[in-house]
């Protein structure tokens, strides 16, 4: 378990200057002012391009930054990438990887996420890896052997130490977008999983790993998902455009975290 709860906003392919002004301007100054009662690491992830507007709006406040994706290489001929060292240069902390639209519609593989996610690492990035199984891998009831095999790649390059300040966000692809959640029981029972699964590699760090639900997070369905005892915050991305239902997500959040320590930080720079 992370010692308090994250929640990570990824805005997808939407915003501009003017709505993302708006929008940051408002959970900035709810989020600063009640960061003593509610002490949660929010981390926003806008589209690339406005990573420079979200670095000035958000400096030295208690919002993190980080990006959706990054390229699989650590820099060259390859037109239209980003590299792991521009998003650090952009004061990112955090980068998403895996995440099942880009595994959808880009074709990303396994072995390319293993690939970016050890380039993170070496970077100091904290990836933030998205595991999830399909709706007909779902109604198999073949949920945990897709999720090991994604996970599978990174500990076979890397072993389970990989896992060390890393964030897992189990993202169900039939809940992603779709409004369709998975029951806060499901989602219990996958990120428990996930964590006994990876309890066999290294004890401790399982115990201690940030564990996200992602899917389809309301303002109406928060409060239940995020009480649940192995999901240690939430990603979320329709309702993160919406500043009065990101708020309220952030709301819904647990007060008092009394779970062990995981050494990821809460300040940005
Ligand atoms: C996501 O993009 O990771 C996500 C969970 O989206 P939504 O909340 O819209 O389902």
């Amino acid at each position: 378990m992370a010692q308090i709860p994250l929640l990570i906003a990824n805005w997808k392919m939407y915003g501009n200057r003017s709505t993302n002004q708006q929008l940051l301007a408002k959970i900035k100054v709810c989020i600063n002012s009640s960061h003593a009662k509610i002490p949660v690491s929010v981390v926003i992830l806008p589209p690339a391009i406005f990573l420079e507007q979200t670095t000035s709006l958000l400096k030295g406040s208690t919002i993190a930054w980080g990006a959706q994706n990054m390229a699989s290489e650590e820099k060259g001929a390859y037109t239209g990438e980003i590299a792991g060292a521009m998003l650090k240069d952009f004061g990112c902390r955090y980068v998403l990887l895996g995440h099942s639209e880009r595994r959808q519609h880009f074709g990303e593989t396994d072995v390319q996420i293993a690939r970016k996610f050890a380039l993170a690492k070496q970077l100091g990035l904290t990836p933030i890896l998205c595991v999830g199984e399909s709706l007909a891998d779902y109604q198999a009831k073949k949920t945990m052997k897709v999720i090991q095999q994604q996970l599978q790649v990174v500990i076979t390059s890397f072993g389970f130490s990989a896992f060390q300040n890393t964030i897992l966000a189990y993202e169900p692809i039939w809940a992603i977008g779709t409004g369709l959640s998975a029951t806060p029981e499901t989602a219990q029972t996958v990120c428990s999983q996930i964590r006994q699964w990876l309890t066999q590699g290294d004890h401790s760090l399982a115990d201690k790993l940030a564990i996200l639900y992602g899917g389809s997070i309301k303002p109406e369905n928060a409060k239940s998902l995020f009480s649940m005892p192995d999901i240690d915050g939430g990603l979320v991305g329709a309702a993160s455009l919406d500043a009065q239902a990101f708020l309220k997500i952030y709301e819904a959040l647990p007060k008092s975290f009394t779970k062990p320590v995981s050494n990821l930080k809460i300040e940005s720079d």
